[in-house]
């Protein structure tokens, strides 16, 4: 069904419109165009016009020639937008018009904003200004919806074309005057706010269920690709697992997020993902520090006021993401914190709080009158006065001491070489240390302790991922049943939080079993591996990896009196423990019994055994990192 509608401006030219459902054309043409204009559209209609409504109007004569035209041209990127021509494209069009219908340019407006909302255009903003001081009286627009996509902004074209203010609009295929039935203009701005809010809602909806089916709106992070296809984000074969690594770098704590940019560039030739014409470039700081601020890494998608748990495959867990949120905070000086000196940063004076600083300085003999100096720049010897050369100081005794900052309040604390301090954590660390025979015999009970686990563990994972997935399919049914109308909204929205509410409870269950696996099983492992030898790896390991120890070993680490004092980390300790309890001579067997095997070393060795259970579930239950 068409609507057809007719308009004669007393012979002088037709306004036609052609009205369907879901489509309106509206154009302008003199009696001698109308011969040619079926050609240019493919609408059949205008080769017979037989309107339906037959209107005759006064048609006002206007001089164009005297009117002082602005150009606009509008585009945005939003969707709504993707039929229209470019920017540059518009203004040719323009340009073309005017020399065939000899107009005057007075002034060009261009903007790359959507029309959608009120205010968002600054040059929109200025033709408006213009038309109401009076420095241009016209408008050339390649298409009405280039000024307006909402009420309010059409609304005021038309009140300004109704008061005069503005003598003409002018498009390729029509003008609007003051004294013209202002239906024509109605329409034009009434369809591109429908059309525009049509598109935002469907987007919108989109987007909702996109994220409430667990998937991911807009680009992927580094690390994944958008699959266009089925529509998914999968991990980047290229580089997820270097990512993954930038997050290993991290959270160790030995690492700035400068230093790891480094790394990324340098040793594992990282570059960005290459979209267009950005990317394929080196990691950023700044970037990396997006990368470590956004859940999506350990699973969580957000887009606006949704948000759920993805189906995507994530990096990390959630807890090695808190991790990470807490190592960020300290570092409100920017990303390039320079780590000098290991101690610095994690030392506190145990006198007054404050931080602890370190600096080199050099001893030195004067070459003339060997007097003994000690200087942090060269300076005139203080006896001869003779000039020290750099070669003297560069061949000197450097050292590096640490001393209170005494920025809090007066500190009687003296200040301390990196050396002495250096050989009390030594000694820490002497105690912590185990040798390859208790790591070989603890590991091996812990692997029976773990395999009888597993075994207990197995039918529990079963269950709950069926629960999981049963949420899913009940998600999914009634999705259905809402776009079929055959729910409410309030309905649905109620029975969709109980349901989403289930579906979370049994992904954490599941998390937090297969967490319990291997995967967990294996920092035991490296924990222990990392203890073995550690004094000797210590004292020849660079800054980083030095930090990487302290922070590692202990907390609240206090310097007084030239002694250092710290807290160890509560697992050390129990690793402590039960290297006090001395090793059983009881080999771990290589085959697995588990029940019986268990029941003979409680037996045997039951203190032992009680201090490696304790340790095997701590891990299981924690992250180690995550221990104050
Ligand atoms: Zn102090
Ligand atoms: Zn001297």
């Amino acid at each position: 069904m068409a609507i057809k509608l007719l308009i004669d401006f007393s012979g002088k030219g037709h306004y036609y419109i052609v009205a369907y459902p879901f489509f309106v054309h509206l154009s302008f043409c003199s009696a001698q165009k109308w011969a040619v204009l079926p050609k240019k559209h493919s609408g059949a209609e205008l080769d017979k016009p037989e309107p339906s409504v037959f209107v005759s109007l006064n048609f006002m004569q206007i001089n164009l020639s005297q009117v002082r035209f602005g150009l606009y041209a509008r585009k945005s990127s939003v969707q709504e937008d993707r039929q229209a021509l470019s920017i540059d494209s518009q203004l040719d069009e323009g340009i073309k018009g005017a020399k065939i219908e000899g107009l005057n340019f007075t002034k060009k407006y261009t903007d790359s904003a959507s029309a959608h909302t009120i205010n968002n255009r600054a040059n929109f903003n200025k033709l408006i200004g213009d038309l109401q001081s009076g420095t241009i009286n016209g408008i050339w627009v390649w298409k009405a919806d280039r000024l307006a996509r909402n009420p309010i902004e059409g609304g005021q074209i038309i009140h300004l074309l109704q008061t005069r203010v503005i003598k003409v609009i002018k498009t390729p295929f029509a003008q609007y005057l003051p004294d013209d039935n202002m239906i024509g203009l109605f329409i034009e701005f009434g369809m591109a706010n429908q059309y525009s809010l049509d598109l935002s809602k469907n987007v919108k909806r989109g987007n909702a269920k996109k994220i409430q089916m667990g998937g991911s709106c807009g680009q992927a992070p580094q690390g994944y690709l958008n699959n266009r296809e089925k529509k998914t984000v999968e991990p980047d074969p290229e580089r997820f697992d270097p990512v993954r690594k930038m997050w290993d770098l991290y959270l160790t704590g030995g690492y700035s997020l400068n230093e790891i940019c480094k790394i990324a560039s340098d040793k594992w030739g990282f570059r960005t993902r290459r979209k267009r014409n950005i990317g394929g470039v080196k990691m950023r700081p700044s970037s990396l520090h997006c990368i470590f601020t956004n859940p999506f890494y350990y699973g969580k998608v957000r887009c606006k006021e949704h948000e759920n748990m993805g189906i995507h495959q994530p990096m990390i867990s959630k807890r090695e993401f808190l991790a990470v949120q807490k190592l960020l905070i300290p570092s409100g000086k920017g990303y390039s914190t320079p780590y000098c000196f290991p101690f610095t940063n994690l030392v506190k004076c145990g006198e007054c709080g404050a931080a602890i600083t370190a600096e080199k300085k050099v001893k030195y003999a004067c070459p003339k009158c060997r007097k003994q100096c000690s200087a942090k720049n060269p300076l005139p010897c203080p006896r001869c006065k003779k000039t020290i050369p750099e070669e003297v100081i560069q061949s000197g005794n450097w050292y590096t001491y640490y001393r209170c900052t005494k920025k809090k309040r007066r500190c009687s604390q003296k200040y301390i070489t990196e050396r002495k301090l250096e050989d009390q954590f030594i000694q820490v660390l002497d105690e912590l240390e185990i040798d390859p025979r208790f790591e070989e015999i603890s590991i091996g009970w812990l692997k029976i302790l773990h395999k009888d686990n597993a075994a207990h563990n197995e039918h529990l994972l079963n269950k709950f991922q069926q629960n999981y997935k049963k949420q899913y399919r009940r998600l999914e049914s009634l999705l259905d049943l809402r776009l079929d109308e055959e729910l409410d909204a309030e309905t649905f929205k109620a029975k969709e939080k109980t349901i989403i509410g289930e579906r979370d409870y049994w992904k954490e269950q599941l998390n937090s079993l297969e967490k319990n696996g291997d995967e967990r099983f294996q920092e035991i492992e490296k924990e222990f591996t990392f203890l073995e030898g550690i004094s000797r790896e210590f004292e020849k390991g660079t800054i980083n990896h030095k930090k990487h120890v302290l922070l590692k070993i202990g907390s609240n680490l206090l310097l007084k009196d030239r002694k250092l004092a710290l807290e160890v980390k509560p697992y050390l300790k129990m690793i402590l423990r039960l290297k006090n309890t001395g090793v059983p001579p009881l080999e771990p067997p290589s085959t697995f019994n588990t029940r019986r095997q268990i029941s003979g070393l409680k037996q045997k060795h039951p203190e032992w055994w009680a201090q490696l259970d304790k340790i095997y579930h701590y891990f299981m239950e924690n992250a180690p990192f995550m221990i104050e």
